[in-house]
Parts: C-alpha cells; sequence; structure tokens
C-alpha cells in the first residue's frame, strides 16, 4: 500500500489565498491587519524565519513591522517594546521571536503580550482558553495540523490519536485540539513505555520529537494518517561533503508504504505554521474591530 502524499504547501497556499481574500475584504472598511515580529539577538535561523514571516505578511496585503533588537538588550527593555506594540492600534497580532537571549525570560516575555495579540497563541490566557474550550489565539503548528487533518479526514470524533511529544508550543496543545475534535488522545514522551505498542494504536499519529526518523514504518497502523512535525537536519553525503538534507521525526520510506496518508518533510506542517499565523493575525483584526471572523 502507498499513502497519500498530504501536500501541506499546497493548503497552505490555499488557506494564504483566503486570508488574503479576507484582508481585501477587510480593507474595504478601513481596516489594514498588521503583525509585528520582534527578534533579539543574530540566531541566523532566527532571522530567516523572521524574514519569511514578513515576505508572508506583506504578500497576503498585510503590514508587517518587523523589530530587530541587539542580543544584549535587557528584559526591561524588551518589555517595554512588547507594551509599546501593546498599545499600538496598528499592531493587531504581536510575535516574539524564541528562543530569546538567555537573560531574559521567555515565559514572562510572553505573558506580557496583550492576549488578544497573541497571535502565537503561547499565553497563559490562550493556553487555557484552548484548554476550557473557549475562544483562544491558538499555536499556529498544531493548528495547521488540525486544518490538514479535517480536510483530509473529515471528522475526527472518536478516533484514536497518539501526540508524540509534550511540549507546550506542539504537543500539548495539539494533544488538546484533537481532544476537542472528540478523538481518544494519548500523548507519549521520552518516559513513554512500549512506545511502539502506544503509537500502533493510533488512526492519526503527530510526530513532534526533534529526532530524525525515530518513529518506523513497523510501528504504524495500516492506514493511519501520520503527520510529521519535526524538522531535523541530517548530513547527505550522497548530496557531497559537508551537504545535509532535512528529514522529519518519521521514516518516510518505511511509514509511507503502511500509513493511509502521510505528510512529507520539508513540504508538510512546515509551510502550515506561517498560513496559521496570518489567519490568526486576520482573526485578532477582526476580533479588535468587532467584524466576523474567517471560518
Ligand atoms: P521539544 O524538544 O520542546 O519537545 C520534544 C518532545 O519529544 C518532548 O516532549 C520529549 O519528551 C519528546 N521526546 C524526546 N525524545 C523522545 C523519545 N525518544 N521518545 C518519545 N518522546 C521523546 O520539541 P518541540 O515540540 O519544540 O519540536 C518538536 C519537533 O518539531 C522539532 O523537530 C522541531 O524542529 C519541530 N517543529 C516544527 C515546527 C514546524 O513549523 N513544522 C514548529 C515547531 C517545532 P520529554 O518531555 O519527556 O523530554
Amino acid at each position: 500500500m502507498s499513502a497519500t502524499i498530504l501536500n501541506g504547501k499546497a493548503f497552505a497556499g490555499r488557506l494564504q489565498e483566503r486570508v488574503a481574500e479576507h484582508v481585501a475584504g477587510l480593507k474595504t472598511q478601513g481596516v489594514v491587519p498588521g503583525l509585528a515580529v520582534v527578534l533579539v539577538g543574530e540566531d541566523p535561523a532566527s532571522e530567516i524565519y523572521v524574514r519569511n514571516k514578513g515576505i508572508a505578511t506583506k504578500a497576503a496585503g498585510m503590514n508587517s513591522y518587523e523589530h530587530k533588537m541587539p542580543a544584549e538588550t535587557s528584559e526591561a527593555d524588551l518589555l517595554a517594546k512588547v507594551e509599546e506594540l501593546n498599545a499600538d492600534p496598528a499592531v493587531h497580532g504581536i510575535l516574539v521571536q524564541l528562543p530569546l537571549p538567555k537573560h531574559i525570560d521567555d515565559t514572562k516575555v510572553i505573558n506580557a503580550i496583550r492576549p488578544e495579540k497573541d497571535v502565537d497563541g503561547f499565553h497563559i490566557l490562550n493556553v487555557g482558553r484552548l484548554a476550557t474550550g473557549q475562544a483562544a489565539m491558538v499555536s499556529c503548528t498544531p493548528l495547521g495540523c488540525l486544518l490538514l487533518l479535517r480536510d483530509h479526514l473529515g471528522s475526527l470524533s472518536g478516533l484514536e490519536a497518539v501526540v508524540i511529544g509534550r511540549s507546550n508550543i506542539v504537543g500539548k496543545p495539539m494533544a488538546q485540539l484533537l481532544l476537542g475534535e472528540s478523538c481518544t488522545v494519548t500523548i507519549a514522551h521520552s518516559r513513554t513505555k512500549d512506545l511502539a505498542g502506544v503509537v500502533r494504536r493510533a488512526d492519526i499519529v503527530v510526530a513532534a520529537v526533534g529526532r530524525p526518523e525515530m518513529v518506523p514504518g513497523d510501528w504504524i497502523k495500516p492506514g493511519a494518517t501520520v503527520i510529521d512535525v519535526g524538522i531535523n537536519r541530517i548530513p547527505a553525503p550522497e548530496k557531497g561533503e559537508g551537504k545535509t538534507r532535512i528529514v522529519g521525526d518519521v521514516a518516510f520510506d518505511s511509514a509511507s508504504q503502511v500509513a493511509g496518508a502521510i505528510t512529507p518533510v520539508p513540504g508538510g506542517v512546515g509551510p502550515l505554521t506561517i498560513a496559521c499565523l496570518l489567519a490568526n493575525t486576520v482573526t485578532a483584526a477582526c476580533r479588535a474591530h468587532g467584524l466576523p471572523e474567517p471560518e
């Protein structure tokens, strides 16, 4: 059997088109959604993420505000920047790029963002709202995974879902979202006993671990839907000396022989994260102006 490849890139493209249409509609009502991204320091990966977010924001017709601050920025100065953005009515979404330099308490900074502008969904109030089924800003990567699952499977009700990984940014919110869809959810982590046996029960597997190809095909229940969140860079000597390539947490070649559907890496979950960030910003702008939210 060969799995359906879930093309996250194409799905994200359609989502971004819908966002752009909604933005165009908002503009006729005098509202231009604005996303502010704050980057502290010069981490090269973070710089690329921030640049890509800015490009996508502008491509959707929204305003993008980039705030680059030096690595030695104090926590107080960063908190003051967040306050400035909280008070700015042109800014509907605020994203502070993580990781922050070690001398800054990232929890304190995230919780200083006004919850209604917290488009990353990391603020304690949004986490609590999600956990209690109230309207929340939902963390972008898990939200993207959920939209893709719904698009492929329709109703998720009653399905066995196993989320591997319990981080605050992926694993836990993913599990909450799946619970909200009436899945029977298991969260696995590094202390889980018989992980293979746990994963074999799953109709839906979401792998968010950060270990290259750790989930082999023989852990996958035939026909299961597999969402691979992992982004791992490994050596690729076949491409030349010192070259690398990106793989997920799932061994794609063997898993795609067994699964019913699977996301590739790259081109699966990755593109959905930015699309959901834009969607969250539009939602925040609609809520700020009391306008109908996109579906
Ligand atoms: P974290 O390192 O914060 O969490 C990893 C989780 O995996 C932990 O809960 C850990 O368990 C668990 N884990 C580690 N080893 C094992 C093991 N051997 N068996 C079972 N569970 C294990 O990672 P993130 O959640 O931040 O990210 C996960 C992956 O997703 C990374 O590859 C990251 O790059 C990628 N990612 C991709 C995004 C995208 O846009 N596509 C966005 C965000 C992340 P424990 O808690 O017990 O330590």
